[in-house]
């Protein structure tokens, strides 16, 4: 409990739907994750449970319906456990901008566990359930991943339905998973995924079929890497982790292959145009008319008040930012040249999968940092996501995964990313290099 990675606990559902489990396996109908512990980040809607996307805005909010991924997940007899803390509407990278207050690092209590899953990779983390779900628009599922020691997916945009998830910069969100290994990760990715009638922006696959495929012969595979002297924003922990596992790479007989990213300077820029721009057209929903808070002033008032006492400063900041790039006289100027940079990074991915078949990362340039460290200091804290954003902005495939400890025994995750929709391969790669970073 003193973790505070949950908001709600499904108690008394949970009870239930793990009796109908244990029926179904007596009777020899159990389903594809049957009995499966899941828990939920704050910011996806369960029905006639809070869904609170860690703000007081929403803080007596029970959605009407279920998203796509618990419909999906309870008719594969998965068992919804609680609903996991956040940052507030997932705008952060150390869960701390919650409402409901910090969320601690399981492996140490004076650290973040990263963000914006934060809850959600340390309900994994501390073993109190099987597999969570979160959401990257950036980084927060492998990041959080990283700093816990999980194992942390992010499926290509489209892959899996949105339908369901409360939007904070719908060209770059997406659901993905948090598990302990592997196996775990797969088994979920495939009873989440395919398409939905109700998200337009779902891509016409069925869905994945990653877990009967995790084996493979990966000396046939090229790995691309990038030269260490672009490596200089890492902490020497994290360099020494990634040459370490470069080491049992090349050992195990993988292939590796320099490769070059045109301009990776421009990303986090272009990510933090984009997804405050974005998040300041998502967030004008929330105005005391339709939606939880409400402050009590007289009706002209009211909308500036609840907006004014209902988000926290981050989510403020980010509404100022991304309605400033969006105002007529610097829209050329600021989103119109990040759209532009988006599809220069996303034309870059495309040459790099020409050469390579996965690109191999540091998951986060830091390990976990100290709680308060960044607090006060935004551009340090959006410097977390140096090497995870970029995938969101192309639309790619990736994961964060364990890949060894710091000299104080904190975990340090590695990155990889394949190619849109490749998420079988991609899981493959992981799955052998967990076996080989032990
Ligand atoms: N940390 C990033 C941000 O604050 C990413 C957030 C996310 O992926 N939801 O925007």
């Amino acid at each position: 409990k003193h973790l505070n990675a949950f908001l709600f606990i499904n108690e008394q559902q949970a009870l239930e739907m793990a009796e109908e489990s244990d029926k179904r396996v007596k009777n020899g109908t159990a389903r594809a994750i049957e009995g499966m512990i899941i828990a939920i980040k704050d910011n996806i809607s369960t029905k006639d449970i809070p869904t609170t996307c860690g703000s007081k805005i929403l803080q007596n909010y029970l959605p009407v319906y279920n998203a796509t991924v618990i419909d999906k997940i309870i008719e594969a007899g998965g068992i919804i456990i609680g609903k996991t803390n956040m940052d507030e509407f997932a705008m952060g990278s150390s869960n701390e901008t919650s409402y409901f207050g910090k969320v601690l690092n399981p492996h140490n209590n004076e650290c973040v566990p990263g963000g914006s899953s934060g809850g959600s990779a340390v309900a994994v983390s501390a073993g109190l359930c099987h597999a969570a779900l979160g959401s990257d628009t950036g980084g927060s599922i492998r990041q959080p991943a990283g700093f816990c020691g999980n194992v942390g997916l992010k499926p290509t945009y489209g892959r899996v339905s949105r339908y369901g998830l409360v939007a904070f910069a719908s060209s770059l969100d997406q659901i993905g998973i948090f598990a302990a290994d592997i196996p775990n990760c797969s088994i979920l990715l495939d009873v989440i995924t395919g398409k939905d009638e109700l998200d337009s922006t779902t891509a016409n696959y069925t869905a994945t079929n990653t877990l009967n495929n995790l084996d493979f012969d990966y000396t046939e595979y090229k790995i691309g890497i990038i030269p260490e002297s672009e490596l200089s924003g890492c902490d020497s922990d994290v360099l020494e982790v990634y040459k370490n596992c470069l080491k049992k790479i090349e050992e195990n007989g993988g292939k590796l292959i320099e490769i070059k990213f045109d301009f990776p300077e421009a990303w986090i820029p272009t990510y933090y145009i984009l997804a405050t721009a974005e998040a300041s057209s998502n967030l004008a929903r929330f105005d005391g008319v339709k939606y939880g808070f409400r402050s009590e002033k007289t009706e002209s008032e009211m909308m500036t008040a609840t907006r004014s006492e209902g988000f926290g400063t981050e989510v403020k900041r980010r509404i100022m930012l991304g309605t400033f790039v969006l105002s007529s006289g610097y829209y050329d100027a600021y989103y119109k040249k990040a759209q532009q940079v988006r599809r220069i990074i996303y034309n870059n991915y495309e040459d790099i999968f020409k050469q390579c078949d996965a690109v191999f990362l540091p998951a986060t340039p830091t390990k976990a940092f100290k709680i308060g460290e960044k607090a006060d200091d935004p551009v340090s804290m959006y410097l977390s996501d140096l090497f995870t954003v970029s995938s969101n902005i192309a639309g790619i495939p990736s994961i964060a995964i364990k890949a060894g400890k710091s000299i104080d025994n904190l975990p340090i995750g590695m990155q990889l990313q394949t190619s849109h929709f490749e998420e079988d391969k991609l899981l493959k790669f992981a799955n052998y290099f967990e076996s080989i970073f032990g």
